[in-house]
């Protein structure tokens, strides 16, 4: 069959352009699926990015990712602005469609990512990278000597807000029940830091601040009664959703719906099926794991196209 592809790549985040790049150096000839609004992924809503290596002085989400994605066309990827809608990752050839589109493919890498978990408020999307963040690890270090609030119950909640007390002067966790949801051992190590204290029964029902955020109002869920949090940063940790729902019923995902691969490989349960990114990873989430796996998931695939030529 004269137009079945090498590889198909589902996603245009940082694991789906790198594995693009690698593909098409690989002379694979690649064809990408970036996604209709969400081309180049999570990182084109934050600002500053300052932990990608070899960008000393930072560069921004968007141009990050802009370049990656002219680092892929340059060998060659032949990149495609639309949404996937159907797999059949059974098939031989792989089936993979946009509406009636139908496109075949040998071998297919996932790399559709996952969303973080908004609260769904006003603002949350222009503040995002201006005091909203999702990502501890990467906006910390932003937040030096400044009051901030973590919002969420869970380890991930717990781990982000202890994090934070390294730069923060203080952080208050907003959870809207009396209780946590963390285990038990992240709970008492909250408990135990000084800077760290709660506002129990709470939910954030506003975020202030037109350029940068200024505060939160809170409502109290037992009494109704609404209070100002003076916070510059917001640290939403209320869980993230792995894009997998595309391939439910064709690969394995755990509890949480994270497509299962044979660490440390990128192979899926499907021979010639790979996946990389935040689909895949629900412990380190970062750029440059994305793009590092997305790597991996390139050479995998050359080396079983090459082993089932
Ligand atoms: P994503 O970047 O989520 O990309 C997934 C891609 O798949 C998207 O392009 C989407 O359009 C596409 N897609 C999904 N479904 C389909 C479909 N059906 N068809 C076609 N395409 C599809 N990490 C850092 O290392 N440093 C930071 O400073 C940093 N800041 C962040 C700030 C914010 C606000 C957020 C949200 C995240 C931040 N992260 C940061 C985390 C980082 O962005 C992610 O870990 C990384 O983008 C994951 O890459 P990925 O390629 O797996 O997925």
């Amino acid at each position: 069959m004269s137009d079945v592809r090498n590889v198909i790549i589902i996603g245009s985040g940082p694991a789906g352009y790198t594995a693009a790049i690698y593909a098409a150096r690989g002379d694979l000839k690649p064809l990408v699926f970036e996604g209709s609004v969400s081309a180049g992924g999570a990182l084109m809503n934050t600002t500053e990015v300052e932990n990608f290596p070899g960008f000393p002085d930072g560069i921004m989400g968007p141009d990050l990712m802009d370049n990656l994605r002219k680092q892929a066309e340059r060998f060659g990827a032949e990149l495609i602005a639309d949404d996937v809608t159907e797999v059949d990752l059974t098939a031989d050839p792989k089936i993979v469609k946009v509406g009636d589109e139908v496109y075949r493919a040998r071998a297919v890498i996932i790399a559709t990512g996952s969303g973080y978990r908004k609260l769904g408020l006003e603002g949350e999307d222009r503040l995002s990278g201006r005091g909203v963040s999702w990502c501890a690890t990467c906006d910390g270090f932003f937040f030096r000597d400044q009051d901030i609030a973590v919002v969420g119950g869970g380890d991930t909640a717990m781990e982000e807000a202890i994090f934070l007390t390294r730069f923060a002067t203080s952080v208050t966790v907003i959870h809207r029940r009396d209780q946590l949801r963390a285990s038990k051992i992240m709970q008492d190590r909250a408990f135990a830091n000084d800077k760290i204290r709660f506002l129990w029964n709470s939910q954030v029902v506003e975020l202030l601040g037109e350029d940068r955020l200024s505060g939160v109002r809170v409502r109290n869920t037992q009494t109704g009664d609404e209070s100002v949090l003076d916070v510059t940063g917001l640290f939403i940790a209320i869980g993230h959703d792995p894009r997998s729902e595309l391939f439910a019923g064709q690969l394995d995902t755990d509890a949480n719906g994270y497509l299962i691969v044979q660490a440390p490989t990128t192979r899926t349960k499907i021979p010639g099926v790979f996946a990389a990114g935040d689909v895949v990873d629900h412990i380190y989430r970062q750029a440059v794991t994305a793009a590092g796996s997305g790597c991996a998931a390139a050479i995998d695939a050359e080396r079983w196209l090459q082993e089932h030529g």
